[in-house]
């Protein structure tokens, strides 16, 4: 669908011309009308009501006069240079002030003619002015043209320079918006604009820009948003539909000895109902010749390990190697004694590779994955070195994905295997990401709509919820006290202090000095201290860590390395300090780190008196709620999509209007509404959908994007 017009060069806009030209594409990268109208105004000011001089009096609201300049004086000298100008209308006079661009306002502002003013009055010496108010010729306003809402724009500081601030956008975008009659094309289907009684795409992107009322610029940006969000959900679920068709996998349509020997003979527990569920989608998942692309979300300690174990067992029993990739060398061994443990007496061979391990052993490793003598590799990074060849790598696990980038993960993906029933096809290995940080329903369906989301939903039976509690610095000796009682009951402490990269030796002094005290406080030989901290070397970390694990130390002082994954479960009382320096999601973590026992388990967090708004609603959330998904949804808000973690490698949110913050409801229903449309025509060939075909390949290409999907 070729646009001519949209597809004018923004230099010949009105009011443009090519030195903006060159800053608008510089700044914000618009080239094209196309482009400018996608630069929405982030909010509207209400211009319907005409103030009276004689009316005001409040410093509170920007307000809208209307009248003649009667008098114009430059004072001042240099810094205290100002404009004054007198304004007076039927019912009085008052006074606007300009401390900047005195000398173009000066010769620019006409005496005896007629203006709009729009500003915040300021009380001074018992009289109202306006600072900086906005001016218009009359015949110019809005108001003239019966327009009451005016469209605010996000500018930048070189902009500006080139009058281009807010009004100056909103100046050239009107001379677009006024030229657009009869130039934009629907981009939805007929069905669905009568369906959901969406206004016309022209329609909207005029009123976007230059509403004729509030009910139609309600309307406007509804559809808009509508349709920014549809297309993007089209585009992923009719991703995983093609995928779907193309993509094969391989075949593990036997559940045999291994599964079931571990099932009936090792199994340490019973399987929660979460569990069995999301076992049971993922071999409805791999028994049918798909392949397999889950992200497994549950809470911390909510067991996902076991789930992923037995899936591998699956793997094992149709003859195929399987992997997990942890982010740390500290859960990649932990990880693998686990798994050792619960395999044992099962004939398996199960092997670890991380940074640390030995030429040679690492070369015997390479021999047996490459001869299929090994069947189960753990380890770190170092599995998806090129080196690192798999006989018949059938089934991948990815722990604690938001540590890993895209990249890591389709580099796995390619080490695929032959499949004879598909004529020696290469056949990408099943997919499980596994991940303790809840990502907020409308993120999910945003960046892993084209994957599928189980969810762990439950905790095993018999733990004791966290409790979790809020201290300042001061109260630290009983905090002290507490410790001691709890190490009498034979418990186990942690204690975290935040590392933040900028200030790393900052941190590494509050780190030490905290260690110093805390000895003074637990003396050896009665009490032993492990410490671990990112600048200890792999080997003396593991060996610190060791030694807390077999419970030969009660404290253990450390910074954030020991979040994710680490399981001890006689440790009950996680203190963190500096808490306020720590968003929700790693406090969570922390937090997941104790209540692994059947013990009480306590989260402390110490912070300072002085708390910030934001960071106060997260201390506060953290006492309210042990729920990872209620957390999430506080921290999108909080933080916005932007910022939470890896979802800045995505270019998904490059959203012109909607927010997905703010329009989850609509997301859901444009993901509702693209899955009626896929559900009636997968392939789109529909005459009606025609135009989803048209606007899809222009939004995103015919392309699939690999990268994304595994
Ligand atoms: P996470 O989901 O955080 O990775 P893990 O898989 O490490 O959690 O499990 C946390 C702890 O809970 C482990 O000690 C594990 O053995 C135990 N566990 C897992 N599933 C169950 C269950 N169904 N019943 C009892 N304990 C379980
Ligand atoms: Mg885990």
């Amino acid at each position: 669908m070729s646009n001519h017009f949209l597809d004018t060069k923004i230099e010949f806009l009105k009011g443009v011309g090519p030195k903006r030209a060159e800053f608008l594409r510089k700044e914000l990268g618009i080239t094209n009308y196309r482009q400018l109208l996608l630069y929405y105004p982030f909010r509207y000011i209400d211009k319907s009501q005409l103030f009276r001089i004689a009316d005001i009096n409040s410093e509170e609201i920007h307000i809208q006069l209307r009248g003649k300049i009667v008098e114009l004086r430059t004072l001042g000298e240099k810094r205290g240079k100002r404009l004054v100008a007198t304004l007076k209308d039927d019912s009085g006079e008052i006074e606007l002030v300009w401390f900047k661009g005195v000398k173009w306002l000066a010769s620019s502002i006409l005496i005896g003619k007629e203006y709009v003013v729009y500003g915040k009055p300021s009380k001074f010496s018992n009289r109202y002015n306006i600072a900086h108010p906005d001016l218009d010729e009359v015949d110019s306003s809005l108001i003239a043209n019966k327009v009451t809402l005016e469209a605010v724009y996000p500018s930048t500081e070189l902009l500006t320079k080139l009058n281009l601030n807010s009004k100056g956008i909103h100046k050239i975008q009107q001379n677009l918006v006024v030229q657009l009659g009869g130039k934009i094309q629907e981009t939805l289907p007929f069905s669905i604009l009568e369906e959901l009684k969406l206004i016309s795409k022209e329609k909207a992107v005029v009123n976007a820009h230059a509403p004729e009322n509030e009910h139609l610029l309600q309307k406007a940006r509804y559809r808009l948003k509508f349709e920014e969000l549809f297309y993007l959900q089209l585009n992923l679920l009719r991703q995983k539909v093609i995928k779907a068709e193309k993509i094969k996998g391989q075949v593990f349509n036997r559940v045999g000895p291994n599964f079931n020997t571990f099932y009936s003979e090792h199994l340490p527990f019973e399987l929660t109902g979460a569990q069995k569920r999301v076992l049971k989608e993922i071999r409805d998942d791999v028994g049918y010749g798909n392949h397999m692309n889950r992200l497994l979300q549950g809470d911390v300690g909510s067991g996902k390990t076991i789930v992923a174990l037995m899936s591998i067992l699956i793997a094992l029993d149709n003859g195929f190697q399987a992997c997990l990739m942890a982010p740390t060398e500290i859960l990649a061994n932990q990880h693998f004694e686990g798994i050792v443990d619960l395999l044992k007496g099962m004939n398996l061979n199960v092997q670890l590779l991380t940074g640390s391990v030995k030429t040679a052993k690492r070369r015997e490793i390479h021999e047996q994955l490459e001869n299929g003598e090994l069947d189960i590799l753990i380890g770190t990074h170092a599995l998806i070195e090129d080196k690192v060849k798999f006989q018949k790598l059938g089934f991948v696990v990815i722990d604690e994905q938001h540590r890993f980038g895209v990249q890591q993960r389709s580099k796995l993906w390619r080490k695929g295997t032959k499949s004879p029933s598909l004529g020696g096809a290469i056949l990408p290995p099943h997919i499980l990401v596994m991940t303790a940080t809840p990502i907020p329903r409308t993120l999910a369906m945003t960046f892993y709509g084209d994957l599928d989301v189980s969810v762990i939903d439950e905790l095993p039976p018999g733990r004791k919820e966290i409790k979790t509690i809020h201290r300042f610095d001061a109260s630290r000796l009983k905090i002290f006290g507490f410790i001691e009682e709890e190490i009498k009951k034979g418990r186990q402490i942690y204690l975290v202090y935040p590392l933040i990269q900028e200030s790393e030796t900052m941190d590494y002094k509050d780190l030490m000095d905290g260690y110093d005290s805390i000895e003074r406080r637990f003396p050896k030989p009665t009490y032993q201290i492990s410490i671990v901290h990112g600048q200890m070397k792999a080997a003396d970390k593991e060996f610190e860590m060791q030694r807390f694990v077999k419970g030969e130390t009660q404290i253990m002082v450390a910074t954030t390395v020991i979040e994710v994954g680490v399981n001890v479960p006689n440790a009950s009382v996680m203190i963190i300090e500096s808490a306020e320096r720590f968003g929700l999601s790693q406090l969570h973590q922390l937090r997941g780190r104790v209540g692994r026992g059947a013990e009480q388990s306590f989260c402390i967090l110490m912070t300072g008196n002085k708390l910030s708004a934001d960071s106060k609603l997260r201390m506060e959330t953290m006492v309210k709620t042990n729920d990872g998904f209620e957390l999430s949804e506080v921290d999108l808000k909080l933080r916005g999509p932007g910022d939470l973690q890896g979802t800045q490698q995505s270019g998904l949110l490059n959203l012109n209007i909607a927010d997905l913050v703010k329009d989850g409801q609509i997301l859901q229903y444009a993901r509702d509404i693209a899955k009626e449309v896929l559900k009636e025509d997968p392939n789109l060939e529909m005459e009606k959908n025609h135009r989803l075909v048209t606007c899809l390949n222009q939004l995103f290409g015919s392309k699939i994007n690999w990268g994304r999907i595994s």
